[in-house]
């Protein structure tokens, strides 16, 4: 029977809540505090220009996006540009330059590993070692550790760390990797790297604006199936009637309630319903730590173009140089043309330098790195540090599941944990809207049996 479901948040784990719930034949409302829909993947304008809060990438492995990207009607052939795997430092800066080809899995890292530039005999055997056993464990961690204990155990050199893993751990965890979970890495790995299909390892760069690449129009896909979506609509407070209904402060009346907010806002919201059984989703979620996302824009004259439109970047704090990769904007849309977007993850001390200082200090590294001199010298720049970006994904974290302890009430969100302990993400877009429909599952499913779903772990 078709119920009324209100989902509170309009991000990527609400939107995909929605529509799953939309797409099941309910009535579904979306409640979204700002003006924009995509929550921390969203749009924003500065300049004049159409920028995103923060340089995104997806990965061919992100299966349940990229579904669903479709599914709201969209293209991602037309609106993504895919990269095959790589990791490409400008020539001469002491990096490497690694790209797989477009050859069946894993034939596609053997080779690339073998053209490999920049990189020791040494290195290379070393990671065909990592990749074999990881292959052998089924890439299984039993005893999770840090990232940085991992490579040790497995002799990574030093060069690999340098080059590869610590800028792969810091992209998909955004954590550093003495601090980063082996687990949860090994979970990104499995599904990319390590995937039957070569297509799960390729980089994907949205050519369009975040809120135009899916959250509108999954809210348009929605609307279509009958649903609302409100815009600047915060919901404060919520309240379980005896009937097993939940009302909202703005007086409307549901079946049940996803929360679909980030973990933050969910436990205050989860707080106000004062019952006793949200309290161990409440302490898991307040237990979270966050960590910083810095982006820098740089405008130059359009004329300004790079050789690749991802270039990876050394990064070395001590020399000032803080820019992890650099994405030249003007090769995903023409009305970009001389857009740099230089991404910082893990980004809290960079941060702490201030946003002229830092800007002018990432301005420098791209004019020495990429021995271009103009590059010194940007039109504009905008810094755009997201505090709360995402929780530090730290060994052993303790998540909260879908399932809140109470029926009728589901979280969704990036931070929720997996089914198991295999499938648990990092704080990215894939996580936030797999968490989305999950969350849509379990409330239909709790509805038709009145139970609260899978239980936290
Ligand atoms: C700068 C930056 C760079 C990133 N880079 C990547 C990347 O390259 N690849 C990747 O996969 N991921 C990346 N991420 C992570 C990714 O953006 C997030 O994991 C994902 O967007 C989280 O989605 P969400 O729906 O779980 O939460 P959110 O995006 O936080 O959505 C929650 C929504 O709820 C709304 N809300 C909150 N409270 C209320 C209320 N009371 N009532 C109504 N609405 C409310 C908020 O306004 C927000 O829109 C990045 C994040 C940032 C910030």
């Amino acid at each position: 029977m078709a119920k009324h479901y209100a989902v509170i948040g309009g991000g990527w784990a609400g939107c995909a809540a929605a529509m799953e719930l939309a797409r099941a034949g309910h009535a579904v409302t979306v409640y979204e505090a700002a003006r924009t829909l995509g929550g921390r993947a969203r749009r924003v304008e500065r300049e004049g220009t159409i920028l995103d809060n923060g340089q995104h990438i997806l990965l061919g492995a992100y299966t349940e996006t990229l579904r669903l990207i479709k599914l709201a009607g969209q293209d991602p052939d037309e609106l993504i540009l895919s990269l095959p795997l790589q990791m490409r430092y400008p020539p001469g800066a002491g990096g490497m330059d690694f790209v797989a080809p477009r050859l069946p899995a894993p034939l596609h890292l053997a080779w690339a590993l073998l053209r490999a530039k920049g990189l020791q005999r040494a290195d290379k055997l070393s990671l065909m070692r990592f990749s074999t056993a990881m292959r052998w464990m089924g890439w299984q961690l039993y005893n999770d550790c840090t990232v940085s204990e991992l490579l040790q155990r497995f002799d990574q050199t030093d060069a690999l760390c340098r080059l590869m893993w610590h800028p792969l751990c810091l992209a998909a965890l955004n954590t550093p990797p003495e601090r980063a979970s082996a687990r949860v890495f090994i979970n990104v790995l499995r599904d990319s790297l390590g995937a039957r299909r070569r297509s799960a390892s390729d980089m994907l760069i949205p050519k369009t604006d975040l809120s135009a690449l899916f959250p509108q129009a999954a809210a348009r896909y929605i609307e279509e199936h009958g649903g609302k979506v409100s815009m600047g609509a915060k919901i404060a407070a919520l309240q379980a009637l005896p009937d097993g209904r939940w009302q909202l402060d703005d007086g409307g009346i549901v079946d049940g309630v996803i929360v679909a907010t980030s973990s933050v806002q969910a436990a205050s919201l989860l707080q106000g319903v004062h019952d006793a059984r949200l309290d161990d989703a409440i302490a898991k979620m307040q237990a979270l730590t966050p960590e910083a996302i810095s982006t820098c824009y740089l405008q130059y004259d359009a004329k300004v173009r790079l050789d690749l439109p991802l270039t990876a970047l050394l990064d070395a704090p001590e020399n000032q140089h803080w820019g992890q990769f650099v994405f030249d904007r003007g090769q995903l849309d023409t009305r970009h043309a001389g857009l740099l977007a230089v991404v910082i993850s893990a980004s809290s001390h960079a941060a702490e330098q201030g946003h002229g200082p830092l800007a002018q200090a990432i301005a420098a590294q791209l004019a020495h790195v990429l021995q271009r001199a103009e590059l010194a010298q940007p039109l504009w720049t905008q810094l755009i540090t997201e505090k709360r970006a995402t929780f530090a994904c730290t060994p052993d974290l303790l998540r909260p599941g879908n399932a809140s302890g109470v029926p009728g009430l589901v979280l969704a969100g990036d931070y929720t944990a997996g089914d198991d302990r295999t499938t648990d993400y990092p704080a990215t877009i894939e996580a936030a809207v797999r968490s989305g429909v999950a969350a849509a599952r379990a409330v239909c499913a709790g509805a038709k049996t009145g139970k609260v779903g899978k239980a936290s772990k």
